[in-house]
C-alpha cells in the first residue's frame, strides 16, 4: 500500500478534523494502523478507555490487513529485497549453525493438549488485544531470505499456541496468548498462577481456556516472578482485588516488588517509550520484511493493564512456602533480569521454574529501549546457585517465556550454557577492557567461545553480543573511551557539515555510498551517509540510501531488538513518523502505587529550568489521609523536595488528600477543581503554585530520532535551528508513564 509523507499529513489533518468520511478510505485505514501500532506498545498499557485509543488500537486486526495474504511482498513501497550479500551471509549461516540439533522443537511441542478455535483476543474497549494469526506466515514451512536463519528458527519456536502439560496432572502452561506464558500449578483445590500476563483480557482468556480443557478450579494464589509488566499486568483477569485485600488469595512477590515495578519507568519514561518503538519495531508490518518475533515471544498484548499490590513478600535468599498442598521453594535473584526477581523449585514435582532468568535466548544486559545496565556476572551466579541447589534432583525446567526442558542432563546443559554465556561476556569483556579495548571497539573484538556459539540456548535473540558487550563496559567504565577527542565531542549536527564539506559535498558522498551498498559494505555506507543526513536532513536521496543500508543490516541481524531498530529507522527515514498521539493518562493502579516523593521528583524533571531563573519560593505539601508532609523548594532554577520537613514560613501551603491528588496525577482533575470542591486548600501566596504550573512541559514519545524525520517533534538540541518551543501542558501535573516491557 502506497503511502507518502503528503498522505500522512493529509490523512492526519483529516483525522484531526473528526470528519473521516471525506478521507480516502484506504489512506485513513493505514493512518489508523500506524497510530495503532505506536499506541500498542508505547502509549501506556495503563491507558484508561478512550474513544481515540479504542479506535486507534486495532493493532492485530490491521496487521492482518497488512500481513495476511501478502506475506511475500514488502510492506513499504521503497522496501528492497535482501541483497546478494545478505543472501550469501544467510546461506553461510545455515551451514555453520547447529540446525541438526532439533531438540527445542520437540520440547516446544511436548505436552500439547489443545489450542483454541480463536486466534484473536479482543480488548474490553473493542479493539484487538492479541492476534497470533498475524504471524501465520511463519508456519508456511518456507525459508524467508529477509530473516536471519537463526532468528527465523526462534520465530517459529515462539509460534507455540495453546495449552501444554509440563508435569502430568500438576503443571500446565498457556503459551502464545501474550508475550509471556501463563503457568498454572494444580493444588489440592485450585490453581496457583505464576505470572498472569500483560493484560486483563489475555489473562482472563488464558485462564478460561485452561478451565475449559482441564475442569474449572478457583485461583487460590498468584505469584509475580518479577517486576516487568508482562508478568503482572493481567492480574485483574485472574483474581478479584477484594480477595487479595482480605487475604483470601495470597499474591506473592519478591521483596521490593512495588517500588521496582513503578520506579524503572518513571524518570526517563518518555525517552524509553520513544526508543521502545525501535526495539519493538512498531511501524513494521508483521511479515518477513518487517516484524517477525520478539525473542521471548511474539509481541506485547494491548489491553487493560493493572496492578494489585501483593499481600506476601519473599525476602530471604531461599524461602519455603506451602499453599493448597503445593510446596514451593522460592529463590530470590535480585539484580538479574529485573531489579527483583525470584525462581521457584517444586520439590514434590522435581520441577524448577526459572522465572525470566533462563529462557530460550540470551537476554538483554543492556536493553535498547534504555535502562540501567544489568549485572551479567551476578545473573550468572544466581543461575549457578540454582544449578547446584536444585540441579541434581530436577526433572523439568520451565519458565515465564519459551518452552520447558525435560531430563536432568538436558536441564543442566541449558543452565550451564546460559550461566557460562553471561559470565563469559562479563569476564572476557573486562579482560579486554583491562588491556585497553574501549566501548567503541568491544563489539568488534568480543566473540563468544565456539562451544557456546554452537548451542542454541546460548544464542542472543533478545540481547545481542554487540550491544550487551558495550553495555558491560558502560556499566564498569562509563561512556568515555579515554580519548579526549570523544570526551567533549561536537554534536552530530555540528560535526556533520564539516565532514560533508571536506568529503567534497553531497554528490560525492552519494556516489560512494551507492558503491558501498552495492559491495555489501553496509556499515561503511552508514558511516558516511549518516554524516550527510545530519548535515542535510532534507536530502531525501541520502535518507533513502541510508534506509537501504539499514534495511539490509536489519535482515542480517539475529537479535530482534537490533533487527527492529534498523528496520524502524529505515521506515522513518523513508516515510517519517506518523503524528497524532496524545500522552495517555496513567491508569489508577499505577498512580495509587506511585510514591508521592517519586511524583515530586518527576515534577523537577518535567519543569523547564530555563524559564525558572529568578524564581524563589517554598511550598509545604500536606496529604492528611496518609500522614505525609513534603517541603518543595524552588531555588537556582531547580525544584527540590524533602519528605517529613516543613518550611517555617512557606510561600504557600497546599493541603490535599493523597487519594484526591491521584486524580491530578492522572490528569482527570486539577488542583483548581479540587479547591472548588473543598478538597484542596491553598494557604499563602498562590503565585508560587502559578509559577510552578507555568514551567511544566508535557513529554510525548514522538521526538526526532533520525535527523529531519518528517512529522517528528524537534529535540531541544535541534530546536534552535527551527525555533520550536517546548510544549507546555494544559494539565501540567499529570504524570504520564509509558509502560514498556522491561525486557
Ligand atoms: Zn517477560
Amino acid at each position: 500500500m502506497m503511502l507518502k509523507h503528503r498522505d500522512f499529513i493529509l490523512g492526519l489533518a483529516l483525522f484531526g478534523s473528526e470528519n473521516p468520511q471525506h478521507i480516502n478510505k484506504s489512506v485513513f485505514k493505514v493512518i489508523v494502523m500506524k497510530l495503532s501500532k505506536i499506541a500498542t506498545v508505547t502509549a501506556i498499557i495503563f491507558a484508561a478507555n478512550s474513544v481515540m485509543f479504542a479506535h486507534a488500537a486495532g493493532g492485530g486486526a490491521v496487521h492482518a490487513d497488512h500481513g495476511h495474504g501478502n506475506s511475500h511482498q514488502h510492506f513499504h513501497p521503497q522496501g528492497k529485497p535482501p541483497s546478494k550479500h545478505t543472501l550469501a551471509l544467510h546461506e553461510s549461516l545455515k551451514k555453520s549453525l547447529p540446525f541438526e540439533d532439533a531438540r527445542d522443537f520437540e520440547e516446544s511441542k511436548k505436552g500439547f493438549i489443545a489450542k483454541p478455535e480463536f486466534t484473536k483476543i479482543m480488548a474490553d474497549a473493542g479493539h484487538v488485544a492479541w492476534d497470533i494469526g498475524s504471524y501465520q506466515f511463519l508456519l508456511e514451512g518456507k525459508d524467508f531470505t529477509s530473516i536471519h536463519p537463526s532468528l527465523q528458527r526462534q520465530a517459529v519456536l515462539n509460534m507455540a499456541y495453546g495449552l501444554y502439560e509440563v508435569v502430568p496432572d500438576r503443571i500446565y502452561q498457556i503459551r502464545g496468548f501474550d508475550l509471556a506464558n501463563m503457568t498454572l500449578i494444580k493444588g489440592d483445590t485450585g490453581w496457583i498462577i505464576f505470572d498472569p500476563l500483560t493484560a486483563k483480557e489475555t489473562a482472563a482468556a488464558a485462564l478460561a481456556f485452561a478451565n475449559e480443557k482441564l475442569g474449572k478450579r478457583p485461583v487460590v494464589a498468584v505469584i509475580f516472578s518479577h517486576t516487568h509488566v508482562d508478568h503482572f499486568g493481567g492480574v485483574r483477569g485472574v483474581v478479584d482485588e477484594q480477595d487479595v485485600v482480605s487475604g483470601k488469595v495470597p499474591v506473592i512477590a519478591p521483596e521490593g516488588f512495588m517500588r521496582e515495578a513503578i520506579a524503572e519507568n518513571v524518570f526517563a519514561g518518555n525517552a524509553m517509550a520513544r526508543r521502545v518503538q525501535y526495539q519493538y519495531g512498531v511501524l513494521l508490518a508483521r511479515n518477513p520484511f518487517g516484524h517477525v518475533d520478539q525473542a521471548i515471544g511474539k509481541n506485547i498484548a494491548n489491553g487493560n493493564t493493572g496492578l494489585i499490590a501483593p499481600n506476601k513478600f519473599i525476602s530471604k535468599d531461599f524461602e519455603e512456602v506451602t499453599i493448597d498442598g503445593v510446596t514451593m521453594v522460592f529463590q530470590n535473584t535480585p539484580d538479574t533480569e529485573a531489579p527483583v526477581e525470584m525462581n521457584t523449585y517444586f520439590p514434590q514435582f522435581k520441577a524448577f521454574w526459572a522465572a525470566e532468568n533462563i529462557t530460550g535466548t540470551i537476554h538483554n544486559i543492556y536493553t535498547l529501549r534504555g535502562a540501567q545496565v544489568r549485572d551479567a556476572l551476578n545473573w550468572s551466579k544466581h543461575i549457578n546457585k540454582a544449578l547446584y541447589k536444585f540441579g541434581d534432583d530436577v526433572e523439568v525446567m520451565f519458565a515465564s517465556h519459551s518452552w520447558p526442558r525435560w531430563g536432568k542432563e538436558r536441564v543442566q546443559e541449558v543452565m550451564r550454557a546460559q550461566r557460562d554465556m553471561y559470565a563469559n561476556m562479563n569476564n572476557q569483556v573486562l579482560h579486554y577492557a583491562n588491556q585497553g579495548v574501549t566501548i567503541n571497539e568491544i563489539h568488534n573484538v568480543y566473540q563468544a567461545p565456539p562451544s557456546l556459539q554452537r548451542q542454541w540456548a546460548a544464542r542472543s535473540y533478545h540481547g545481542s553480543e554487540g550491544h550487551n558487550t558495550r553495555g558491560i563496559i558502560n556499566r564498569y567504565l562509563g561512556y568515555w573511551d579515554g580519548n579526549p577527542t570523544t570526551l567533549v565531542p561536537l554534536s552530530p549536527r555540528d560535526s556533520a557539515p564539516l565532514y560533508v564539506e571536506m568529503m567534497g559535498g553531497a554528490a560525492k558522498i552519494i556516489a560512494k555510498a551507492k558503491q558501498l551498498n552495492e559491495q555489501g559494505k553496509y556499515l561503511e555506507a552508514t558511516e558516511i551517509l549518516n554524516k550527510l543526513v545530519y548535515a542535510e536532513p532534507q536530502n531525501q536521496e541520502a535518507r533513502n540510501l541510508l534506509a537501504d543500508a539499514f534495511e539490509q543490516l536489519g535482515y542480517q541481524k539475529e537479535s530482534t531488538g537490533v533487527r527492529n531498530s534498523f528496520l524502524q529507522a529505515a521506515y522513518e527515514l523513508r516515510s517519517g513518523l506518523p503524528q497524532g498521539l496524545a500522552p495517555r493518562p496513567t491508569g489508577p493502579d499505577v498512580i495509587r502505587a506511585l510514591p508521592t516523593a517519586l511524583w515530586l521528583d518527576f515534577l523537577g524533571i518535567s519543569m523547564d529550568s530555563r524559564r525558572a531563573d529568578g524564581m524563589n519560593f517554598t511550598i509545604n505539601l500536606i496529604t492528611p489521609d496518609n500522614n505525609e508532609k513534603f517541603l518543595l523548594e524552588m531555588s537556582n532554577a531547580t525544584l527540590t523536595n524533602i519528605a517529613d520537613y516543613q518550611a517555617k514560613n512557606p510561600t504557600l501551603t497546599i493541603t490535599v488528600d493523597r487519594a484526591d491528588l491521584n486524580g491530578v496525577m492522572m490528569g482527570i482533575t486539577s488542583f483548581e477543581a479540587l479547591e472548588e470542591q473543598g478538597k484542596a486548600k491553598f494557604d499563602g501566596d498562590r503565585s508560587a503554585y502559578e509559577q510552578l504550573k507555568s514551567l511544566m512541559v508535557v513529554f510525548t514519545p514522538n521526538f526526532e530520532m533520525m535527523p529531519g524525520t518528517v512529522n517528528a517533534a524537534p529535540t531541544p538540541a535541534s530546536a534552535n535551528r527551527n525555533n520550536s518551543a517546548p510544549r507546555y501542558d494544559a494539565k501540567p501535573f499529570e504524570y504520564v508513564i509509558y509502560t514498556t516491557e522491561e525486557d
